[in-house]
């Protein structure tokens, strides 16, 4: 593939929808201005190149949300962090600012952490159905009843989501059950202690270019390329946390 400037992509973002530039534009004159601070996040490189998700989710989008999108969440995550860390230092007066920087941190980290589980439950030549005997594969028919039942609430959640957010899988562990939830922005109506190991980004940056106003269809696309073996590794990991006493 050839090299894709980002001057390049933020003319063909001006061209789909003029919103995604001024986005694009605010992040990297922020990231330029601003090189991603150190601190206690990092952004995770992707597991695949930019167009091995073609033809379902296209290179240019790949590229543009998780180079710019996702990078701005965790520099946005480490600053709070800092500032955090900064109020606590010097008191005073600025401590009125926690309220502001605390937004900042949940919006920013949920960000994060929700985009590093979504790019990793995705690979080139993903979907159909998880293993047969895997444990995730077992989990959704005892919880949700089957494979379908699931795949149409899943997919329901996905394209109700109000504005921006996420459809989710998750790892209730206080009910050992999984879950579906939708995340309004990144993380508003989340449930305590949930554990994402499904997570499909449904806000207009992660689709328009390539699928414009039409989510349902995006929705579909993402199913082929779902990364099942992800996904139950998730799990496995997820099921181990407990809550005290149980
Ligand atoms: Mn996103």
């Amino acid at each position: 593939m050839p090299e894709i400037t980002r001057r390049e992509m933020l003319g063909t973002a001006a061209v789909a929808g003029g919103w995604l530039a001024l986005q694009s534009e605010t992040a990297f004159a922020s990231q330029d201005a601003a090189p991603t601070p150190t601190g206690p996040y990092t952004l995770p490189p992707l597991p695949y190149d930019y167009a091995d998700l073609e033809p379902h989710i296209d290179a240019q989008t790949v590229k543009l949300h998780h180079d710019v999108h996702h990078a701005g969440y965790v520099r946005k995550a480490n600053a709070a962090v800092a500032e955090l860390e900064r109020i606590r230092r010097t008191g005073g007066n600025d401590i009125k600012k926690v309220r502001t920087v605390t937004d900042a941190l949940s919006f920013n980290s949920a960000g994060h952490i929700l985009h590093t589980v979504y790019w990793q439950n995705m690979k080139k030549d993903g979907g159909g159905d998880p293993a047969s005997d895997s444990e995730i594969g077992s989990m959704i028919r005892r919880d949700f009843g089957s494979l379908g039942a699931f795949r149409g609430h899943f997919q329901a959640a996905a394209q109700q989501v109000q504005g921006s957010g996420w459809g989710i899988l998750a790892y209730e562990p206080l009910s050992q059950r999984l879950i579906v939830l939708q995340a309004e922005k990144h993380q508003n109506m989340s449930v305590w202690g949930a554990v994402p190991v499904l997570a499909i980004d449904v806000w207009e940056h992660a689709y328009y270019l390539r699928y414009q106003n039409k989510r349902s269809s995006y929705i579909k696309a993402f199913m082929n390329v779902v990364h099942w073996d992800d996904v139950d590794r998730r799990l496995q990991s997820a099921v181990k946390l407990r809550w005290p006493p149980a």
